[in-house]
């Protein structure tokens, strides 16, 4: 019997629909024809591929309203948020690989060494087959969608598996590209739970791209080792914000807000740490409280933040504030919960001995605490086993730069938060234990490629290299040696240079 999953409206709890799990035999039958679509869909020209991506923009497109609501169904997240962050963020990445795919996958002449007179070279991308995409609930649209559509740019085929706790979106996604009329097989929706995860890795996929919390990222690439499969994982974050005194401090009070509760704090680069310089600590923590207090939540037309998504992360940022208050912090707002709808709250008074410092909380908690001076400011955002985003907030330039290149993380955005993730030009992803690899950008695009160097020798007759080995042959290895790497003066080398390029 296949287990079944409920998907549950998060604003209201009612279960608003079901569906079967994939079984073990439905699971290698779409790895079948994942594999038999890939025949064809590899050796499909890079410009038709992209032709499909644009159709599914187009569909997506005409299909907003619908989306938004399912996205809005899975997740309770307001309007805006759905729209802004998942799809149009989602349109604007496909739009970026119809346009630049093709530049990005050419093939690439490459220069050879001196010992390789007479030989030319290139590199050609080649698609890497199955490519299996695990995500996760918290932006089920963008974070499914991306990383399938640049699998799919790149010539291979992809298996989704979305969250179970957002099945609906995973739904749509399969009715949008089956309305933009990909060839069968070639992008398929699995829907099932942490165990279906599993037997997905166990199918041997080319490749598996996954996105979620670091704990699951390690079972993900335990299993996928195994089976000496690739893996990519975008994984949690502790972002840091630092606000030095020089900065526009109205604004960076604002852009902490948002940073921090934006999908009520459930986002992989939110602001989990803000780190402010000591002089204006007061006056900023009291523009922070005002900026709070005008945060809009619960389930109404003008609503800002939305519910939690699933219960257990509620247990999670509780145990965090719980942990700090006990341990001597102070919480600025009053910690209110009404349902699945958690408020804004403020911490002051933290340390690093306390868990919402150290742990991922992935809720609508801004822990403040002050710094002096850019060294401490550095250190204290680099202590942390995290590394996906961070900002730095001054109008010194120079300074931000330094402290930018200072920081132990995979982005860092200079007077403003978490956007940077969403354009497509530039390639993202975390360092210690945010992850390993990167998506967006050409480097994305690549990372779903092999790149395979093609020579080609026009030389006639035998190589020098080539048996027999020689006293002659011997001498010639050992002045090429000197010659490229050290030894006697240029007049000489170049003696020596004619006489070995006369037997090349
Ligand atoms: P999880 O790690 O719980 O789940 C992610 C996906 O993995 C889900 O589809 C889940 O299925 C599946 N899964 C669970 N167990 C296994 C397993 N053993 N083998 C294979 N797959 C499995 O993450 P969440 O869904 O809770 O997402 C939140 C986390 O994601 C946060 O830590 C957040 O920071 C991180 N994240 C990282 C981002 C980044 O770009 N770096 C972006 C967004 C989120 P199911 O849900 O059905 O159990």
């Amino acid at each position: 019997m296949p287990k079944i999953i409920q998907a549950e409206d998060p604003a209201t709890g009612e279960v608003v629909r079901s569906y079967k799990m994939a079984t073990d035999e439905e699971i290698s039958n779409r790895f079948e024809r994942s594999r038999e679509a890939f025949v064809k869909w590899k050796n499909t020209p890079v410009e038709r591929r992209c032709r499909y991506l644009g159709n599914m923009r187009e569909k997506i497109v005409d299909d907003l309203h619908n989306i938004v609501e399912v996205i809005k169904r899975d997740t309770g997240k307001p309007d805006t948020e759905a729209l802004m962050t998942d799809i149009f963020g989602t349109l604007n990445f496909i739009k970026y690989y119809e346009k630049n795919s093709k530049k990005i996958l050419k093939r690439e002449k490459r220069k050879t060494s001196l010992e390789f007179y007479k030989n030319t070279a290139y590199v050609e991308f080649q698609p890497l087959g199955v490519v299996a995409v695990i995500s996760p609930w918290n932006y089920p649209f963008q974070l499914s969608l991306v990383p399938a559509v640049t699998a799919l740019a790149a010539g291979n085929t992809v298996i989704l598996k979305p969250s179970e706790i957002t099945p609906i979106t995973g739904e749509k996604i399969k009715s949008i590209t089956a309305k933009a009329g990909l060839p069968k097989g070639v992008f398929q929706v699995i829907q099932g739970d942490g165990e279906v995860g599993q037997k997905i890795i166990e199918n041997e996929p080319d490749k598996l791209f996954f996105t979620g919390g670091t704990e699951t990222g390690k079972k993900v690439m335990k299993k996928a080792a195994e089976h000496l499969i690739p893996v990519e994982l975008e994984l949690g974050g502790k972002d840091p914000m630092i606000v030095f005194e020089d900065a526009e401090l109205e604004r960076a009070a604002k852009g902490a807000v948002y940073g921090s509760f934006t999908n009520a704090g459930q986002m992989c680069v939110s602001v989990e740490r803000l780190y402010i310089e000591k002089n204006v600590q007061k006056s900023f923590v009291s523009r922070l409280k005002d900026e709070v207090h005008k945060v809009k939540v619960g389930n109404h037309e003008e609503a800002e933040m939305g519910p939690m998504i699933h219960e257990g992360q509620i247990d999670t940022v509780e145990e965090h504030i719980d942990d700090a208050v006990k341990k001597g912090a102070v919480l600025l707002t009053e910690f209110e919960k009404d349902d699945m709808y958690l408020y804004p709250q403020i911490l002051v008074n933290v340390d690093h001995g306390m868990k919402v410092m150290k742990e991922e909380t992935f809720g609508p908690v801004l822990p403040v605490m002050s710094f002096q001076g850019e060294g401490e400011a550095v250190k204290l955002a680099n202590d942390s086993d995290y590394g996906l985003n961070s900002s730095v907030w001054t109008e010194d330039k120079k300074k931000a730069e330094r402290v930018a290149a200072r920081l132990e993380t995979g982005n860092c955005y200079i007077n403003d938060v978490v956007k940077n993730i969403g354009d497509p030009h530039l390639p993202f992803g975390g360092v210690k234990n945010s992850g390993i690899g990167h998506y967006h950008g050409p480097e994305g695009l690549r990372s779903f490629t092999e790149p395979k160097s093609v020579m080609i020798n026009k030389n006639k007759g035998a190589e020098i290299n080539w048996f027999p080995y020689t006293e002659e042959m011997y001498q010639d290895i050992k002045d090429l040696t000197l010659v490229k790497h050290g030894g006697s003066g240029p007049f000489k080398k170049i003696k020596k240079l004619i006489k070995l390029w006369r037997k090349m």
